[in-house]
């Protein structure tokens, strides 16, 4: 897929990758060889047709191939630009075992762009319910695990209410990725599809505030909690709360939420320095130093404790973090931040580490070099060290049983020690990936309809 040059995308916050023309799609598109056991839809946690998609594709039947992608995926433009296909359908596609495999989110992407601008699907009506399993349920938060959730059981005939905290819809979506990987008008329009499903929302509600959820009980026949992880993690060290120092939650949401880089049109600036620093190796630290560089800073640097193969990035937002021109500093980790008299940051102080032997996660761990203190001179630091799950509403909720570190405990069905409540994405995972929230979603929105058709309801 073609994109923009480093050059030219980093002056503005227009989308970088190109995607496929239709003839680019349709070469592609037959390099499938339709496998009689598709190793990629094992590979997809929504379980999209993958060949059968590719199939109408290759035959130029873009309309008929969106329509077969949305019968499981009701967020295809979002997935087809944020998904790390690389570790799902591709890395199980066979044609990776002795080359590139089929480039099935670019796939992905083109066909739902293709029906966004040229024919707008309308949904099927859903299949009539027995009178038994009709109801009403609520979804907590909007986000791609409470979106997919309220999309199945609207199509299976439910009516859904989605309470969403915030003024806008799309959670992550909409205030973390930034514009240039994921166009907002893109997520708008994809939750637009979800909303034509029959599915209601009511924004500025915040659950756990406006209502509990023993409170949402009484009123629908079940609950289902998508309220994300939404709490950013600092590394408490010296110096973390000077001025300058941002979470990256805050500074993706000014961007995003308040397009700080149309200032003055728009009315809320966000203040960085010429010099950034962010802290971590994951997609938002990258986001985080990319936006910078957008946002006019002169260096951007990221400070990371292992080394660039341990990055929980994708690879090609890593590349195209360093062909945009940031600068790495692996094996590098802030121990404090130090002021200027005005008390801004002014300085990151930092340990060089080495790699020792793996940890739990399998990854080598990052050990201090003794006495290998050194000093980079920064004006903004953004701490991107990773996310964990909203703590309101199991605050709010005694009864509703969490890890220590905060996920909401589930059973494979996604139904948590509260009958009828049901959660699942980031709430339940701790920060993780759009696919893994929706795959929750689809698995939650079945077990309800399961339980509401079975006897016992
Ligand atoms: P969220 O998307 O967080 O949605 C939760 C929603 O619930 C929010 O709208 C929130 O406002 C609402 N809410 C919270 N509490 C309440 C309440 N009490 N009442 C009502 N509503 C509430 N994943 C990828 O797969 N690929 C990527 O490239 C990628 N890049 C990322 C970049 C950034 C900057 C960030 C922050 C994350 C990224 N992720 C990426 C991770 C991915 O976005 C999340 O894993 C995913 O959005 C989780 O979905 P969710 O529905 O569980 O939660
Ligand atoms: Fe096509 Fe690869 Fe899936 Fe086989 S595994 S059906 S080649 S995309």
């Amino acid at each position: 897929m073609k994109e923009r040059s480093a050059m030219e995308r980093t002056r503005d916050f227009n989308e970088v990758p190109l995607g496929y023309t239709p003839e680019e799609a349709i070469e592609e598109a037959k390099r499938c060889i339709q496998c009689q056991n598709p190793l990629c839809v094992k590979g997809c946690p929504v379980e999209v047709q993958i060949p059968a998609f590719i199939k109408l594709l290759a035959e130029g039947k873009f309309a008929e191939a969106a329509q077969k992608i949305k019968e499981t995926n009701g967020l295809p433009a979002v997935c087809g630009r944020v998904c790390p296909q690389e570790e799902q359908c591709e890395l199980k596609c066979i044609l990776g075992v002795k080359g590139e495999p089929v480039a099935i989110g670019t796939l992905e992407r083109f066909v739902a762009d293709w029906e966004r601008e040229n024919v707008r699907l309308q949904p099927s009506p859903p299949v009539p319910l027995s009178h038994r399993a009709r109801g009403r349920i609520a979804v907590v938060g909007s986000g791609p695990a409470g979106l997919t959730c309220a999309g199945d059981l609207a199509r299976l005939g439910y009516q859904v209410t989605i309470f969403e905290s915030l003024h806008v819809t799309g959670g992550v979506l909409a205030y973390g990725i930034p514009e240039f990987r994921l166009p907002k008008k893109i997520v708008e329009l994809e939750v637009e599809y979800i909303k034509s499903l029959g599915v209601e929302v009511k924004t500025d509600m915040l659950v756990g505030n406006v209502y509990t959820i023993e409170e949402l009980l009484l009123e629908y026949k079940a609950v289902f909690v998508g309220s994300g992880a939404g709490l950013p993690k600092f590394m408490g060290i010296p110096g973390e709360n000077l001025e300058g120092v941002y979470s990256a939650n805050e500074y993706l949401f000014r961007v995003n939420m308040m397009k700080g880089w149309q200032f003055p049109e728009q009315l809320t600036p966000v203040k960085i320095g010429k010099r950034v620093a962010v802290v971590g190796g994951g997609n938002v630290a990258m986001d985080s130093a990319r936006v910078s560089l957008r946002l006019g800073a002169e260096e951007v640097c990221i400070l990371y404790r292992r080394t660039e193969e341990e990055m929980p990035a994708r690879i090609e937002e890593i590349k195209r973090a360093v062909e945009e021109g940031i600068v790495f500093n692996i094996l590098t980790l802030p121990v404090a931040y130090h002021a200027n008299k005005e008390g801004w940051v002014a300085e990151a102080e930092c340990l060089q580490m080495e790699l020792g032997a793996p940890d739990a996660s399998g990854r080598r761990r990052p050990v201090e070099i003794p006495n290998s203190n050194f000093k980079l001179p920064v004006d903004t630091v953004i701490v991107a060290i990773g996310n964990s799950p909203n703590p309101l509403i199991p605050l709010r909720t005694p009864s509703l049983r969490t890890e220590k570190w905060g996920g909401v405990i589930v059973t494979p069905e996604c139904l948590s020690s509260i009958p009828g409540v049901y959660a699942g994405g980031d709430i339940v995972r701790g920060a993780a990936t759009v696919i893994s929230a929706m795959g929750d979603g689809k698995v939650a929105a079945k077990a309800i309809h399961q339980r509401l058709s079975s006897q016992q309801v």
